[in-house]
């Protein structure tokens, strides 16, 4: 039996990215003890450390705000909330100039001299992140995936229990609140820096009660050059894109990798950044210098030589759908939990798409913000009983199975939920009937995830993992299913109009038996479609 490394605090938050260290700051300049426990090693780990994030920093001009708002109105099928929009573009702004004056973060500087803040570089970012957190008095457990919640006798979450890899022991943090910024769920598909986001966080706020919203928005795709990881795609904006006989693929340049799609099921689709002139050239290489490394190294010029690109999946990780939240202070409505970042909703500030860049950057910022200060307000509320609580832990799925044995292989689940979320022609071109079909595999699936899988240690975080992906697929077919129209990234082939009557979000919830209904009282007043 393993040793089991115990803690306490008042604040846990689980994840090490941008929405993590965000929150982990917050909460302990509210004067919380806070805990942060990252599978990864906080600083390099996640979506946003190994690339750079274009950033939704929108000066306090009520022009440019406006338009800032307007323009993921229809992108997004009138789905965001102008007031939340609001609250972020006002949070991001404080957070970005915080960065640059307190934290001295190094931002380019413009032809005008005045420094370009819409834009961070992934590791000199999170690398400040995880000082500053330090420097806040933030304790950090790297290389720890949480695996589980705990409860208190009366459901509220109270803490979360997991594996220190590298001590090679099981550990439980006892906390008054708990913040998952987990990240969204890319089903290890080999995005930059994504296979970390196995959607956890989601099947743990489930598991403790908590509803989703909008996982019918979950089928993000980024252009990647052929055989790369590198799914940075805002530059594809000036891209035109190419059939293996060298004509050129209409309708693909913009937001709309449809055509992509469809190309390359039956061959190769191969691209050039021809529409970009030279002043534009310089400052795409100043603004996201990491695009550019693969290209280096291959020794491409993707201004002026071909090369051939394909779509990797990116799930909720550049999608919308996620932990519903319930109050301005990102509750999830279970009592001391809190979510932000890629683990919660962005339907609140871009509806049904993400549309490319910075919203999911300031959102990361904003909720982490205000998850850290919600949990560590409620957590300081409970006072020093807190930690004397009788909790448990309440992982079911991957940790307990129902099953008499243990045989399921956890590697083995994984690959069979890649064969139904990967595929362009399942999960990206929609149809019904095949949503339908994918739904009975995965399902049959969750059974045998639910009789079978578990382990533990080391294996209890691939089982947990492969657990939380499967429920992650479930949950995004039902709402797709539930979704008989196309409206912002949830696109069916076989309904291809926006229906007026389903300008609603749909909140999805359940772990074995899975319910989709619609929110109409979340409709937006005064969004037309
Ligand atoms: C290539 C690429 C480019 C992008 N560019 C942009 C852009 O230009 N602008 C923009 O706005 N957005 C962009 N995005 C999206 C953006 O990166 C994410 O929205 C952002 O990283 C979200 O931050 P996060 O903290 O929620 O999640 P992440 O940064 O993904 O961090 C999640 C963290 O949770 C940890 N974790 C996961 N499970 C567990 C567990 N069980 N226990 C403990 N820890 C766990 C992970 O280790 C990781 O540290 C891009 C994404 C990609 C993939």
């Amino acid at each position: 039996m393993t040793d089991v490394y115990e803690l306490s605090t008042d604040v846990l938050v689980i994840g090490g990215g941008p929405a993590a260290t965000w929150a982990a700051l917050r909460a302990a300049r509210d004067g919380a003890d806070v805990v942060l426990a990252d599978k990864g090693y906080c600083g390099t780990s996640g979506a946003t450390a190994s690339a750079g994030t274009g950033v939704w920093y929108v000066p306090p001009d009520p022009i440019e705000r406006e338009a800032a708002i307007a323009s993921r109105a229809s992108l997004g099928g009138y789905l965001a909330d102008r007031r939340w929009s609001t609250r972020v573009l006002d949070e991001t702004f404080a957070r970005l100039n915080e960065l640059a004056e307190e934290a001295r973060y190094p931002f380019p500087v413009g032809p005008d001299g005045r420094q370009l803040r819409n834009g961070l570089q992934g590791p000199e970012y999170m690398r400040r992140m995880r000082i500053r957190a330090r420097r806040a008095g933030v304790r950090i457990l790297d290389h720890s995936p949480v695996t589980e919640l705990l409860v208190d006798t009366a459901g509220a979450v109270a803490g979360a229990a997991g594996y220190r890899r590298q001590a090679g022991e099981d550990y439980r943090v006892r906390a008054g609140a708990v913040v998952l910024a987990t990240g969204g769920c890319a089903f290890q598909s080999k995005a930059l820096g994504c296979d970390v986001n196995t959607g956890d966080g989601a099947l743990f706020a489930v598991e403790a009660g908590a509803e989703l919203s909008g996982m019918e928005f979950s089928n993000a795709y980024g252009i990647a050059p052929e055989g790369t990881s590198v799914t940075k795609t805002a530059f594809y904006h000036f891209a035109t894109f190419y059939r293996a006989d060298g004509t050129v693929l209409e309708g693909a340049g913009g937001r709309n990798r449809s055509p992509i799609a469809a190309e390359l099921l039956c061959g190769k689709v191969f691209c050039r950044l021809d529409r970009a002139d030279e002043p534009a050239r310089a400052a795409m290489r100043r603004a996201q210098p990491n695009f550019f490394l693969t290209f280096d190294r291959l020794g491409i010029d993707p201004f002026t030589d071909k090369f051939s690109v394909t779509l990797i999946a990116e799930g909720t990780v550049r999608g919308t759908g996620g932990i519903r939240l319930v109050a301005d202070d990102c509750a999830t409505g279970v009592a001391g939990l809190y979510a932000a970042g890629d683990a919660a909703t962005r339907e609140l500030i871009c509806g049904g798409f993400t549309g490319g860049g910075s919203h999911n950057a300031a959102w990361a910022i904003s909720s982490g913000t205000w998850a850290g200060g919600g949990a560590a307000g409620y957590a300081l509320s409970l006072g020093a009983g807190a930690a004397r609580r009788r909790v448990s832990g309440i992982g079911e799925a991957g940790a307990r199975p129902e099953g008499p044995r243990i045989t399921g292989d956890a590697r083995a689940v994984v690959s069979a939920v890649q064969r139904e979320v990967l595929p362009y022609d399942k999960n990206y071109l929609r149809r019904g009937s095949v949503l339908a079909d994918s739904l009975s595999t995965l399902d049959e699936i969750w059974s045998d995830v639910r009789d079978s899988l578990g382990g533990d240690g080391a294996e209890r975080v691939r089982t947990r993992q492969a657990a939380a992906m499967t429920a992650h697929a479930r949950w995004m077919y039902h709402a797709a299913l539930a979704r008989t129209e196309t409206r912002g990234m949830a696109k069916r082939l076989d309904f291809p109009d926006q229906d007026p009557d389903q300008q609603y979000r749909l909140i999805t919830g359940g772990v074995d038996q899975v319910r989709v209904r619609p929110d109409h009282a979340a409709v937006p007043a005064g969004a037309a479609s």
